[in-house]
């Protein structure tokens, strides 16, 4: 059974303890690691859609959104909140412009 580096995407021996082609240790489970790696992306979402949504900003909205679906193609749930958030932000911003900057 062979794996791959999550560093440089070659295959690797299973008994290695680190990449011999990059040097990235190995010892480290690798479910463990996909598994922050998932976590990172959809709560990175749900901090920029919250901020979208205080500042009105739409491209944050948009990172919100476009990070979120990222989030849930690797099967991270809270993708969908970053994307809830991110369009939430993205109709606030248009409704406030909408209504004459007051708050500028
Ligand atoms: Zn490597």
């Amino acid at each position: 059974m062979t794996r791959i580096c999550p560093q440089c995407g070659r295959f690797l021996e299973e008994e290695w303890k680190s990449c011999p082609f990059c040097g990235k240790n190995l010892t480290a489970p690798l479910s463990v690691l996909t598994a922050e790696k998932k976590g990172l992306t959809g709560t990175l979402s749900i901090i920029l859609g919250v901020i979208s949504f205080i500042i009105f900003g739409i491209p944050l909205g948009l990172t919100a959104i476009l990070l979120g679906s990222s989030a849930l193609s690797k099967g991270d749930s809270n993708g969908k909140w970053g994307i809830m958030l991110g369009i939430f932000g993205i109709l606030t911003a248009v409704i406030i412009l909408n209504s004459g900057f007051w708050i500028f």
